[in-house]
C-alpha cells in the first residue's frame, strides 16, 4: 500500500450533483476546512438524469455555480407534458402557470430562476460542477475509486483507495459522505438500503439526432418541455437536452421483464415503433453511436426506488442517490440529489459549531428526518400515480392532500402539483420559518403574505376579520413536539427550533409520512397551542397565553393567522360558540381517529366557513 494521503475534515465518495453540492458549501462556507472529493471516473462521464427542476436553481446560485450553467447553452425547461394511460389527450404543467410571486416577491434569490430549469447533457452539467468545486478550494480527486471503509470503534474513519496511479493508500478524515449514486457504496457496507415494496422498475434508453420537434410535446428549441407518454406497457420520457440532441428513455416493471422474458432492447424499439406520439417525432432520426465517449449506442439501467434506513451515523452520512432513490416519474433525482447534499453541508458546518454532544445528536437526527419527509412526497405521488389511471385533476388533487401536510397555505390543486414537482415547496416552509425567527414581524406582513397565498379566503372573505368571539378551536389529532433545525440559507447554519407533529396516522412509515401535518413552531405558539382544548374560544385562549406571557403584539399578529394555518393543514377545527352541540369537549381517543379523520376532511372541504 502507498503512504496515506493525510487526513481531511470531509471526505466526499462521488462527483454527481449530490457529491460537488455537499463539498462545494462545506468549503464555501468553512474555507478553513479540508474537504476532499474523490470520483472514480478519470474525466466526464456519461450519466442518465438529464431534466431538472427549478427548485435547483437557487441552489446553483448558492455554489456559484449558476451563470456557467446558464453559459454551456443547455434548453431551457419550461414544463413537462404528460400523455397517460386510457385518455390520450395531452395535459401539461407549465412552471409559470404556478404563479409563484408569493415567493418571488419575498425571496430574491427565486426572482427570474422558479419559472424555468435546464434538460442538460450530464457530462457538461457535472463537469461544469466538479470544476467549480475545485474552484471554491475543494481539493478534487479524479480517477480514484473508493474500495473499502476503515471503521475503528465503530466509527467510519476514512477509506482504501485506488487512484489515478493504480496504487492503493488511505483517505482519513473526521466525516466520510457516501455520495456516490446508486452505487451507495456506505449504504451497501452498512447494509440499510430497503427497496420500495412497489416501485421496481426498470430503463432502457437512446439519443437521437435530427429527431423533429412539435410545439405541444417537446416546446420550443430554447424553450423545452419534457415529454412523458405512457404506453400499455410502460411509458417513455422524450427530453430535448440540445437543440439538436433528444433523450428517448422507457420505463417498465422488472417483473414484467422477467415474467415475460423479454429482451429489453426488443420490447424498446417495438414500443417506440407502437407509440403513436413519440414515433412520428423518430422516424427519420438517427440513433446516436458512441454517446459521450460510453461506446454505447443504446443503455439500460436499474430503476428500483429505495430509501436508507438511515441517512448519517458515527462518522459518516449519505446525500443523493446514495440515501433515497424514487422512480424518475417526476424527474425529482437531482433536485433530491442537491437538496439533500445543501442540508447534509449545513447539518455538518452546524455540527462543527455545536458544542453540545446531545444537540449533536439531535441535529443528525433531524437530518434523518429531512431526507426521509422530502423524498416522501415524491414517493406518494409516484405511487399513486402508477397505482391509478386517472385524469390530471385527480393527480392535482392528490398534490393539494400531501402539500398541505406540510405547509399551511391554500394553494390551488394544480400549483400544488406544480409546487411539488418543481421542487419549491421547499421555499414556502422557508419563508414560514423566516417569518418565525424575524423579531420585527407584524401583522402588515402578515396581510400582505396571506392575500397573497390564500386569495381564495381572502376574496371570500375580504379583509373581514373572522369573529374572533365565536371562534372555538379544537385539536382533531394529539400532537407531539419535536426539535427541529431551520437553514439559514446562505449563510451555512441551521437554526435549532421546535415543530409540533400531529399524529393523523400513529402508525405512519418514513415511505409514506406525508399526511400527517407538521408546522415549525415558536415558544409563543407554543404556549398558545397548550392554551386550546376545546374548551375555550378564542378570546379565552389569547387572554390565557397573555397571562402565561406572550406578548400582546405577537398575540395580535400571530394568533388568528396560526388558528387559521392549523385549520388548513386539517389539525385543527374550528366552531362557531354559538351552534347547538358545540363547542365539542371529547378528548382524543385512537378509536376516534377514523370518524375524526372524516370529520377532519369535511372541516377542510368547508374552509374557511367558520
Ligand atoms: C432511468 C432514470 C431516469 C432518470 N431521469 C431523471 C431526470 O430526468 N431528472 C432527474 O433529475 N433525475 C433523473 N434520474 C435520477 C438522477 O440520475 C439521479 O438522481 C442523480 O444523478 C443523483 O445524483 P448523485 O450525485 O446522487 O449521484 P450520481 O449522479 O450517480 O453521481 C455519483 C458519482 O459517484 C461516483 N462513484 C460511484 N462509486 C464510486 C466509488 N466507489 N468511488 C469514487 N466515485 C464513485 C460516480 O462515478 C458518479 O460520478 C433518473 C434516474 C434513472 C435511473
Amino acid at each position: 500500500m502507498a503512504p496515506s494521503s493525510g487526513r481531511s475534515d470531509l471526505i466526499v465518495i462521488g462527483g454527481g450533483p449530490a457529491g460537488t453540492t455537499l463539498a462545494t458549501l462545506v468549503k464555501k462556507y468553512a474555507p478553513q476546512r479540508e474537504v476532499l472529493l474523490i470520483e472514480k471516473a478519470p474525466g466526464p462521464r456519461h450519466h442518465v438524469g438529464e431534466s431538472l427542476q427549478p427548485g435547483i436553481n437557487p441552489i446553483l446560485k448558492e455554489l456559484g455555480a449558476y451563470d456557467e450553467v446558464v453559459k454551456a447553452g443547455f434548453p431551457r425547461k419550461i414544463g413537462a407534458v404528460y400523455i397517460w394511460g386510457k385518455d390520450r389527450r395531452p395535459w401539461e404543467n407549465i412552471f409559470k402557470d404556478a404563479n409563484n410571486t408569493a415567493l418571488t416577491d419575498r425571496a430574491s434569490e427565486l426572482r427570474n430562476v422558479v419559472n424555468a430549469s435546464f434538460q442538460v447533457r450530464r457530462s457538461r452539467y457535472d463537469e461544469i460542477l466538479l470544476r467549480n468545486a475545485e474552484k471554491t478550494g475543494v481539493r478534487v480527486e479524479r480517477n480514484t475509486q473508493a474500495l473499502s471503509i476503515i471503521e475503528e470503534d465503530g466509527r467510519i474513519a476514512g477509506l482504501t483507495c485506488r487512484g489515478a496511479d493504480g496504487e492503493i493508500r488511505e483517505y482519513r478524515g473526521e466525516f466520510t459522505a457516501d455520495c456516490s449514486g446508486q452505487n451507495g457504496f456506505l449504504s451497501k457496507y452498512r447494509r440499510i438500503r430497503q427497496p420500495h415494496p412497489r416501485l421496481k422498475n426498470v430503463a432502457a434508453f437512446a439519443y437521437f439526432k435530427n429527431a423533429r420537434w412539435k410545439f405541444r410535446y417537446t416546446g420550443y428549441k430554447y424553450e423545452t418541455k419534457i415529454f412523458i407518454c405512457s404506453t400499455s406497457r410502460g411509458w417513455f420520457w422524450y427530453i430535448p437536452i440540445d437543440q439538436d440532441l433528444v433523450s428517448v428513455g422507457f420505463v417498465t416493471g422488472t417483473q414484467f421483464v422477467k415474467t415475460n422474458r423479454l429482451d429489453l432492447r426488443e420490447l424498446y424499439f417495438s414500443e417506440l415503433k407502437r407509440c403513436k406520439e413519440i414515433w412520428p417525432l423518430l422516424k427519420d432520426a438517427e440513433r446516436v453511436k458512441d454517446f459521450d465517449g460510453s461506446g454505447q449506442d443504446f443503455f439500460t439501467q436499474n430503476d428500483w426506488s429505495y430509501f436508507n434506513v438511515a441517512a448519517s451515523g458515527s462518522g459518516w452520512l449519505a446525500a443523493g442517490d446514495a440515501a433515497v432513490f424514487v422512480d424518475p416519474i417526476l424527474s425529482s433525482g437531482a433536485l433530491l440529489a442537491h437538496l439533500g447534499a445543501q442540508r447534509a453541508a449545513y447539518t455538518l458546518l452546524t455540527h462543527w459549531i455545536e458544542p453540545d454532544a446531545d444537540r449533536q445528536a439531535v441535529l443528525w437526527r433531524d437530518y434523518d428526518a429531512f431526507t426521509k419527509e422530502f423524498s416522501a412526497r415524491f414517493f406518494a405521488m409516484a405511487t399513486f400515480w402508477y397505482g391509478n389511471d386517472l385524469n390530471a385533476p385527480k393527480w392535482w388533487e392528490k398534490a393539494t392532500a400531501i402539500q398541505r401536510a406540510h405547509l399551511p397555505v391554500k394553494l390551488s390543486d394544480r400549483t400544488a402539483f406544480i409546487t411539488i414537482s418543481t421542487g419549491l415547496s421547499q421555499y414556502y416552509d422557508r419563508l414560514h420559518y423566516d417569518d418565525l425567527l424575524r423579531e420585527d414581524y407584524t401583522i402588515l406582513d402578515d396581510q400582505d403574505f396571506y392575500r397573497a397565498v390564500l386569495r381564495g379566503d381572502v376574496k371570500k372573505d375580504p379583509g373581514k376579520a373572522i369573529p374572533r368571539n365565536r371562534l372555538v378551536p379544537r385539536f382533531l389529532y394529539p400532537y407531539k413536539i419535536e426539535p427541529a433545525f431551520l437553514p439559514l440559507y446562505g449563510k451555512g447554519v441551521m437554526h435549532v427550533a421546535k415543530r409540533i407533529r400531529f399524529l393523523k396516522h400513529a402508525d405512519a412509515d418514513p415511505l409514506n409520512d406525508v399526511f400527517n401535518p407538521r408546522r415549525v413552531v415558536s415558544a409563543h405558539h407554543l404556549e398558545f397551542i397548550s392554551g386550546i382544548d376545546g374548551r375555550r374560544t378564542f378570546d379565552e385562549i389569547r387572554a390565557r397565553a397573555a397571562e402565561r406571557g406572550v406578548p400582546t403584539g405577537w398575540l395580535d399578529s400571530r394568533s388568528l393567522a396560526f388558528i387559521k394555518e392549523l385549520a388548513l393543514q386539517g389539525a385543527l377545527e374550528l366552531k362557531s360558540a354559538y351552534r347547538r352541540g358545540s363547542p365539542a369537549v371529547k378528548s382524543f381517543s385512537p378509536s376516534h381517529s377514523s370518524q375524526r379523520s372524516r370529520s377532519a376532511s369535511r372541516q377542510r372541504s368547508r374552509w374557511p366557513a367558520a
